[in-house]
């Protein structure tokens, strides 16, 4: 059922990816498993209960949100566009007879970053995370957001520790919507 070509984390030893891998799979296989068993009664003649499978597309619906929502934690996004793809991009679309505007508009995304939350937030958030569940007595907020804060100042203030902080707090969230909460080293 799962032998989809994501490439999703493996490594055992980065506990938040792993349980993270584990919850997009979950939400995955129940999304296909789903849409497998509404698609036939949904597609036949007969016996169909449309609020049974109303009921089930709801269901899957869910499963789907939840997914993508996973996804947007293991893979970082806002990495900006590179040169050669960003002009592959555009020649594409021009073979293919997309209006020029389009195109140019391609080339001016070149080396921009993408909306959304800034990636390498989440990737913090993340180590950070890490950090407190190995060792939460080594790992002070402080010590934390000195060798984590990507805010650019050679020193940290209780403006990034809070930062740090919300981050870790949305990322905590994220892991206990999705039934995977690691709850050694809270961060309260
Ligand atoms: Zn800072």
């Amino acid at each position: 059922m799962s032998s989809f070509h994501l490439n999703l984390p493996t490594d055992t030893s980065r506990p938040v990816p792993m349980a993270l891998t584990r919850a997009f799979t979950e939400n995955w296989n129940a999304f296909i498993a789903t849409i497998a068993e509404v698609a036939p009664s949904a597609e036949s003649p007969g016996n169909v209960v449309e609020a049974d499978i109303l009921r089930k597309m709801e269901n899957a619906l869910e499963c789907l949100k939840s997914a993508k929502e996973i996804l947007n934690w293991i893979y970082p996004r806002g990495t900006s566009l590179s040169f050669e793809k960003g002009m592959r991009i555009a020649a594409q679309m021009r073979e293919a007879g997309f209006p020029g505007e389009w195109a140019e508009d391609v080339v001016k995304g070149i080396g921009r970053k993408k909306a959304g939350r800034p990636a390498t937030k989440r990737q913090i958030a993340i180590l950070a995370k890490e950090m407190r569940l190995r060792d939460p007595k080594r790992w002070k907020w402080r010590m934390i957001t000195a060798e984590l804060c990507d805010c650019g100042s050679a020193t940290h203030t209780v403006a990034c520790q809070d930062n740090l902080r919300r981050e870790i707090l949305h990322l905590e969230k994220v892991l206990s919507k999705f039934g995977c909460a690691l709850d050694l080293g809270k961060t309260r």
